[in-house]
Order: C-alpha cells, then sequence, then structure tokens
C-alpha cells in the first residue's frame, strides 16, 4: 500500500509504505504555534515505511518544556510546509504531517495528545485514545 505527498510548493515529494503505527492529533502549545493552527496532526510510521522522493529538507529543533527531550521538525525552505518530524522520545519512528498527504483523508486519527490544552471547541471523536497530556512513552530515567 503506497501513498505519496509533498509540501505546498511541490518541491518536496515522499512516499509512504503500509499504515502508519498510530495517527495522533497534538493539541500542546507547541504544536499549536508551529501549525499556526489549533493542533497538529501526524501518522506516525517506522522510519523505514517513509522515503523522500525529492527536495531539501531543513531543520529546526525544539525541546519540550515539559519532557525536556528534543523533536526534530523537518519542513520545505521554500514553502514551509512541515512535512516530516522525529522525536527523541520514539527513535526509528518518523512522523508525517497528515495534511501534507496527496490524499489526506486516507487515516483516520487514532489519538488525542495533550488534550488539557485543546481549544474548548474541540471534541474527541468516539473510539479515539485520549490523552490530557502527552501519549508517548514517558523518559526513562538512568
Ligand atoms: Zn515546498
Ligand atoms: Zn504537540
Amino acid at each position: 500500500m503506497l501513498h505519496e505527498g509533498g509540501c505546498v510548493c511541490g518541491a518536496v515529494r515522499y512516499r509512504t509504505e503500509g499504515l502508519p503505527l498510530r495517527v495522533t492529533a497534538c493539541h500542546c502549545t507547541a504544536c499549536q504555534k508551529r501549525t499556526g493552527s489549533a493542533f497538529g496532526v501526524g501518522a506516525y510510521y517506522k522510519a523505514e515505511q517513509v522515503q523522500k522522493l525529492r527536495g531539501e529538507l531543513a531543520t529546526y529543533e525544539h525541546r519540550s518544556d515539559e519532557s525536556h527531550r528534543w523533536l526534530r521538525f523537518e519542513f520545505c525552505p521554500k514553502c514551509g510546509t512541515q512535512v516530516f518530524w522525529t522525536l527523541e522520545a520514539l527513535p526509528g519512528v518518523r512522523a508525517v504531517g497528515l495534511g501534507t498527504f496527496d490524499d489526506p483523508k486516507w487515516l483516520k486519527v487514532t489519538r488525542f495528545g495533550w488534550y488539557r490544552s485543546a481549544h474548548p471547541w474541540v471534541k474527541a471523536p468516539d473510539g479515539v485514545e485520549v490523552f490530557e497530556t502527552s501519549s508517548l512513552p514517558p523518559p526513562t530515567r538512568p
């Protein structure tokens, strides 16, 4: 099962293979900022399921003020679309911005993260797993 997508200007194109591990809508304030929207939605894949076909990606590393772990946003330097991101908390996993798929409706959201900071008009759909804070595994203490 192959799906393709890319950024707004078309410079970056990618292909995914198979189903993602999960599709998470994140309502944390950092995702509200980075998207300029009310929440971010990512399809999380094993890194080897995602193949970049063309284009360059710039990266920005953000550190969570809560977990202090990094998130690396990968975006098209031309049009600014955030195409992928990776997380310290999920090694070997790459998230794909749901809205960048050519057919963004082929997947359904399975999780709501950081629901406590969701906008008051946002309601979790039936069957979605809801997390008041992070849906990620807790940091491991050395
Ligand atoms: Zn672009
Ligand atoms: Zn978030």
